[in-house]
């Protein structure tokens, strides 16, 4: 960021959630389905159909407004947004206003820069719209479109928006919220938060000012932002942008944007609206929605383990904070590591393994890491050999890859491929006392208080058992030996 200017920050999230059926009806939630066949007078809007609120539906907005530390509220109201859009034919979109679901809570990140606390403004509950398809040369916008084709099996899918308080600052705070809410909703389990795919996306507010302003600039809104890395990439640009716009004389507009990707630059859009544009009125077809204390506990004890917790527990156990934070994320993964750690084995000697090249050899083979090819069992054995002394580090690593392989257990696998390590003293002592015997006059140098020869000793030693003597050992006993 250039001298003298500071970035003000707030991200509104749309998460579709991934419930059986939609919102109001019972038209099935099915991205697959043939345009127009998942859909009902109700998500149609036809003349006196009536909207019942999906109780799996609340159920998920209040696990994720939990998870973001927000209070409930026990009574919260449908709201009708009213916008035409040849996609929304109910010419409104039943959303919350005043009194959303969830409000007032918080998430910690931790951005490159340091942790954050960023407040969570609301979340609340409203209703997809259906989807245009513009046809012709204009690649898909509407401006050169032939014609347009419209499908409404989205319409009237769950939609649950999260609006944060304008506390981010930088590109990289942005990107690390936008990363650490995915991992949130996806842990919960409540929607699919495919970035690429639309089932998650972002509308980004930036505005800049001078470093130590108390007011806050007049921001713009880029919209539909698909993926984490634009979403880092809109802020820095709408930041020099605007700076650039300020120190030229002029003056930043309030508007809504969009993204262009090939260009990597952002576009006026449209004027921002204003809430009264909307005309919002509580929607006389729904009654206020009551969320019940006992309701709320319920759903409060049935939440998973956050991924801020899991990844704490990790470096609890053991993981260093990287590696933790690539386990956590990771189904396949997490669960090896915990099957491992659970049957005995060193936490840190597995999450370095699991975190590793290792982890290239099995995505290679595997493609995502849900491996079942490697077994907790098979992690906590090789752990062991290693903590014994019966194998190297770096046999463990190639036991590690055949076992992958399907070549059999670590243990089976070092026996066939020589790859044990002799920590028996008795038989390393053989091959010391057979090097001392054969090297009188180094023997004799130590003992005159010369050291040099010991690292020499120490390499016969070596020598003498084919490498697979216990460096700790030899050495031990060399020393034993030649000093008294
Ligand atoms: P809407 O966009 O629907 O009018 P709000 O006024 O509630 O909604 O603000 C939307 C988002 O914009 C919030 O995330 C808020 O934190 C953020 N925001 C508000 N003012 C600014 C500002 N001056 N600069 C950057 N972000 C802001
Ligand atoms: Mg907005
Ligand atoms: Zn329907």
């Amino acid at each position: 960021m250039k001298p003298g200017w500071e970035a003000v920050i707030g991200v509104e999230t749309h998460v579709e959630l991934s419930t059986r059926s939609k919102m109001f009806c019972r038209c099935p939630v099915d991205v697959d389905a043939a345009p127009n066949t998942a859909c009902c007078p109700v998500c149609l809007a036809l003349p006196g159909a009536l909207p019942v609120p999906n109780e799996q539906a609340i159920e998920d907005i209040v696990k994720i407004g939990l998870a973001l530390d927000c209070a409930i509220n026990e009574r919260s109201l449908f709201y009708r947004k009213n916008y035409f859009y040849p996609d929304l034919p109910k010419n409104y979109q039943i959303s919350q206003y005043t009194f959303p679901v969830c409000e007032h809570g918080s998430i910690e990140i931790e951005a490159e820069d340091g942790p954050v606390t960023v407040g969570i403004t609301r979340v609340h509950m409203e209703e997809d719209t259906g989807k245009s398809t513009h046809v012709g040369d204009g690649g898909g916008r509407i401006h050169d479109a032939d014609h347009t084709l419209l499908d409404f099996n989205r319409a009237g899918v769950p939609l649950v928006e999260i609006v944060t308080e304008p506390d981010l600052r930088t590109p990289e705070q942005a990107r690390a919220y936008g990363s650490e809410l995915q991992r949130i909703v996806l842990a919960l389990g409540v929607s699919d938060a495919k970035l690429e795919a639309g089932s998650m996306r972002f509308d980004v507010n930036v505005s800049v000012r001078r470093t130590g302003d108390p007011e806050f600039g007049t921001r713009t809104e880029t919209k539909n932002v698909n993926s984490l890395r634009s979403l880092q990439r809109v802020v820095a640009f709408e930041i020099d942008r605007q700076v650039e716009l300020i120190e030229a004389g002029g003056s930043v507009t309030q508007e809504t944007r969009h993204w262009n990707e090939e260009t990597a630059q952002t576009a006026a859009m449209r004027s921002k609206e204003e809430s009264e544009d909307y005309r919002y009125f509580q929607d006389p077809d729904l009654l206020p929605l009551e969320v019940s204390e006992p309701w709320r506990d319920a759903i409060l004890a049935s939440l998973p383990e956050l991924p801020a917790d899991r990844r704490a527990r990790y470096v609890e156990a053991g993981a260093d904070a990287a590696a933790a934070e690539l386990l956590a994320d990771s189904r396949g993964l997490s669960s090896r590591f915990e099957e491992a750690v659970a049957a005995g084995a060193n936490a840190r000697t597995v999450a370095i393994w699991l975190t590793g090249d290792v982890v290239a050899h099995l995505r290679r083979i595997d493609g995502d890491i849900d491996a079942t090819v490697l077994s907790g069992d098979h992690l906590a054995e090789l752990s062991a050999m290693v903590e014994a002394g019966e194998l190297s580090s770096s046999a463990a690593k190639d036991v590690l890859t055949a076992t992958i392989d399907g070549e059999g257990s670590p243990r089976d696998i070092a026996e066939a491929k020589d790859l044990m390590q002799v920590s028996d003293v008795g038989e390393i002592e053989v091959a010391v006392d057979a090097v001392l015997a054969a090297n009188a006059d180094a023997v004799a140098k130590i003992a005159d208080g010369d050291m040099k020869p010991m690292g020499f000793l120490i390499g016969q030693v070596m020598r003498e058992t084919g490498g697979k003597a216990d460096p700790k050992v030899v050495q031990q006993l060399v020393r034993a030996k030649t000093q008294g």
